[in-house]
């Protein structure tokens, strides 16, 4: 069991814990990812130790109770990192939802309540013992997520369970053992009993940890689930889904992942409406600025994705088309958009349809990203703004915004225009056409 390597910090905070007088034993999803081939940097500890206990072995300064009732208490390292200590627990009542826990318990029955085999082995660093009472090795040898225990009963006590098990199945390619998927599909109904919180957790951590995450999406979909926790998405079709695995890279070498996570999750949205997209995110408690960026996306791909799709397949862009996308997606979506719009076009041709291919995309994204510094896209970027308007002489009011989104779109048109003096001397000609013109109508 040679990659079963510890940090040095883990190792120092387990021998003093056995020191003390407490089995010290790594858990968890470190244990799972070490023998899958990884490096694991988060290194779950579980000792029979309370909470007062660790708290006393390593001093009120360096511990953190992060969640006591549950038994667990961080311990900083010398570098000040957190490393989590749980003390060995039984689950004594679940209601699908949370569960509450008792301690006193041993590390077989610590483990018992783990939920999928691949999560219930144990490792002690002072004697190299391993504990895996389930099969844990051989399910990760064999690539099969399986429950511990009922699988039926492991469902109904935590329904969250089963969103899990798909989400590990996607991100190791493992398959799910066929007793726990059909818990799974039983499960599928009983969701809506999750706080959105959880389901918004695991929603982002599917995107974030998961390199084609539609296989994930699908049978949330299949089973039902996604119908019930998202109504809007419930029959989020094939190009969709495939859009999320054409946003795998973002940036350099797989850097600003932050980013795809929140292009994957419009991406996900782009047949919604954006009305619903908003009232869905909110649902789900995204947060304000997640909820603005993927509806954001979705409004702009709604209003500009097919005209922009049909100019770069005729190849017929010109640099006033260039300009009036960038002003109206704004200099802060764009990369996003563009992002989003390329791998949707992409999934669209793999399955067999007509769209722009990705060096057209990344050609418009070249000529934008040259408009983002230079050229004038926003009221602000106007070489006069509405004091020079005063010192015209025209009188303040709502015509001053209508007056100045009338000189941008006449400067997006045609850059040259943008001086002090060019636009001046447009005034008199704009505000008559702006009178001449009826009230837009109001929707
Ligand atoms: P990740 O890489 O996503 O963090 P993980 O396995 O570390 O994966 P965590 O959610 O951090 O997952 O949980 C740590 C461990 O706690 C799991 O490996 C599992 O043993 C146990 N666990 C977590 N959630 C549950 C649950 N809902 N039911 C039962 N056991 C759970
Ligand atoms: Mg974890």
């Amino acid at each position: 069991m040679h990659r079963l390597r510890p940090t040095p910090s883990v190792l120092d905070i387990a021998s003093r814990l056995e020191q003390a007088g407490f089995e010290a034993w790594c858990v968890g999803g470190a244990i799972r990812d070490a023998l899958l081939g990884g490096e694991p940097l988060d290194w779950d500890l579980a000792s029979p130790a309370t909470p007062d206990q660790v708290r006393e072995i390593f001093g009120r300064r360096r511990t953190i109770p992060v969640g006591i009732a549950f038994g667990t208490v961080s311990v900083l390292d010398e570098a000040g990192v957190p490393h989590e200590i749980t003390t060995f627990r039984r689950d004594v009542r679940t209601d699908g939802r949370h569960a509450e826990v008792e301690f006193g318990a041993s590390l077989d029955d610590d483990l018992a309540r783990r939920d999928f085999t691949i999560n219930a082995i144990a490792f002690r660093p002072r004697t190299s013992e391993v504990r895996d009472p389930f099969g844990g090795q051989d399910d990760i040898k064999a690539g099969i997520v399986r429950a511990v225990g009922d699988p039926e009963q492991r469902m109904r006590e935590d329904r969250l369970r089963a969103l899990r098990a798909i989400r590990f199945a996607a991100r190791y390619r493992f398959a799910i053992d066929s007793a726990t998927l059909d818990a799974i599909r039983e499960s599928a109904h009983h969701l809506t009993r999750l706080s959105a919180e959880r389901v918004q957790q695991e929603l982002v951590k599917t995107m974030q940890q998961v390199d084609a995450p539609s296989g994930a999406l699908r049978m949330w979909r299949d089973t039902g689930a996604l119908g019930v926790l998202v109504p809007s998405l419930g029959a989020v079709d094939e190009v969709a889904l495939a859009t999320l695995d054409h946003l795998a890279r973002d940036g350099a070498a797989g850097r600003d992942l932050p980013q795809r996570t929140s292009n994957r999750i419009a991406a996900m949205f782009l047949d919604t409406p954006p009305h619903q997209v908003r009232a869905a995110m909110s649902d789900l408690r995204f947060s304000k600025h997640e909820t603005n960026w993927a509806t954001h996306i979705v409004e702009r791909w709604v209003r500009l994705g097919p005209g922009i799709g049909e100019a770069l397949g005729a190849d017929s862009v010109s640099d006033a088309d260039a300009r009036r996308w960038l002003a109206s997606i704004g200099r802060l979506h764009a990369g996003g958009f563009l992002r989003v719009a390329d791998a949707r076009w992409q999934a669209m041709r793999a399955g067999g349809l007509s769209a722009p291919s990705s060096a057209a995309v990344r050609s418009l994204h070249k000529r934008m990203a040259r408009g983002l510094f230079s050229a004038a896209v926003e009221i602000g970027d106007l070489a006069i703004s509405g004091d020079d308007l005063r010192r015209a002489g025209i009188p303040a009011g709502p015509i001053y915004a209508k007056i100045l989104h009338a000189l941008l779109e006449r400067v997006i048109e045609n850059p040259a225009r943008n001086t002090p003096e060019a636009l001046l001397a447009s005034l008199p000609q704009v505000v008559a056409a702006l009178q001449e013109s009826p009230p837009s109508a109001k929707h």
